[in-house]
């Protein structure tokens, strides 16, 4: 037999830094992508895809300064 059943595509999760929640993307990101966890709000920035990382995305201020 050779099922051609249609397989799920692999699942990317990755693990809320801030609470530990499992954020499941729909697509590969892009390193530096923000990612936002459903569980507590938090953005997070993919810093590298393989192996699938992220960091707590730095606030991002409207006020550049200069
Ligand atoms: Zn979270």
């Amino acid at each position: 037999m050779n099922p051609t059943a249609s397989t799920p595509p692999p699942a990317l999760s990755v693990e809320c830094t801030e609470c530990a929640a499992s954020i499941t993307l729909e697509r590969q990101p892009l390193c530096g992508e923000i990612v936002r966890c459903r569980e507590c709000r938090a953005e997070l920035e993919v810093t590298s895809v393989s192996p699938l990382r992220v960091e707590l995305a730095p606030e991002v201020e409207e006020d550049w300064g200069e």
